[in-house]
């Protein structure tokens, strides 16, 4: 144990053997922590038919963990400087291939159905870079990817998004859309003094389950999420309002007054507070009137 180099060495010494600084434009915040590392993995209930997708492996330092448990790691890295470094790091490990790619861009499920078609389970398990978590996060979701977890490190903010309940502050159509297709469950605060270099805010992470059928049962998927943009597009407006100028250019006040409460929701509520099965049961509503 004593002998054993902590990440940071680990880190700094990959970093100045390849002559590489960071970059924050790409996200670049490495972490440092090994306790921390325990609880990811912990969240992620690996096991030895369990395939991952790691999006920004860095230099490794999760991957690393990860190739421990898991029966095989695809690692999705856009910085081309440490794809070398990766593969060379990794090269002992077949169970680990090493993608270059942009996660926005490449084809995920042609990169899960290939390379981890043969697991039991699948997850996605990563520290993700701040810039570009949510988009990556509705990607995983919205195209419905074969996965069975995602457990992944994100700005605490957003972290407070995604497992926020209806009518507090940061409730948001996000939420709904994370809801809708996962149960999101809080793993741990992390501090940001463990990353290096140290962001200007604190991370943590979570653990989405991905449900085998939506949280709700909705009768036109892209009119249920268009229900749920609209109401929450207009933070200041009642229901009627805000549901008229996102769906209706303006019109149809006094009939969505009545849907609303043909709905059983109070039209003086603020979209904001309407749970999923609230949501639902407009947009099917909704869907039968118009
Ligand atoms: N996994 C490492 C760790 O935990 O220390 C590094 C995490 S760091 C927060 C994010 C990583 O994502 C960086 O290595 C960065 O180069 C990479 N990255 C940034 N944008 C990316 C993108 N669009 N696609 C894939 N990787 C990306």
């Amino acid at each position: 144990r004593m002998t054993e180099p902590t990440i940071t060495a680990r880190t700094r010494q990959i970093l100045r053997r390849h002559g590489l600084t960071l970059k924050k434009s790409l996200g670049q915040h490495f972490l440092t922590d090994r306790h921390i590392l325990d609880r990811i993995l912990d969240a992620a209930e690996l096991g030895p038919e369990t395939g991952v997708l790691e999006i920004g492996p860095g230099v490794g330092a999760l991957t690393e963990r990860l190739a421990q448990e898991a029966k095989a790691v695809v690692a999705v890295e856009l910085d081309n400087r440490l794809v070398p470094v990766l593969e060379e790091l990794f090269a002992p490990f077949p169970s680990v291939q090493i993608i270059h790619g942009d996660a926005m861009q490449v084809n995920l499920l042609d990169l899960i159905e290939t390379r981890l078609g043969d697991c039991r389970q699948r997850s996605v398990v990563a520290n993700l870079p701040y810039y570009v978590t949510s988009p990556i996060l509705m990607r995983l979701l919205e195209e419905r990817l074969p996965l069975d977890s995602i457990v992944v490190m994100i700005q605490k903010e957003v972290a407070e998004r995604l497992t926020a309940e209806p009518g507090s502050k940061a409730y948001g159509s996000i939420t709904v859309t994370t809801q809708y297709y996962t149960q999101p469950e809080w793993v741990t605060r992390v501090p940001a003094h463990v990353f290096l270099p140290r962001p200007q805010v604190d991370s943590a992470v979570i653990r989405l389950r991905v449900r085998e059928t939506p949280a709700v049962s909705v009768s036109d998927e892209h009119l249920f999420f268009r229900v749920v943009r609209s109401a929450f597009g207009q933070r200041r407006k009642t229901l009627p309002n805000a549901l008229s100028a996102g769906l209706f250019g303006g019109k149809r006040k006094g009939e969505l007054t009545d849907w609303l409460v043909e709905a059983d929701i109070d039209p003086k509520r603020r979209g904001e507070t309407l749970s999923l099965v609230e949501f639902a049961r407009l947009a099917n509503l909704l869907d039968e009137r118009v």
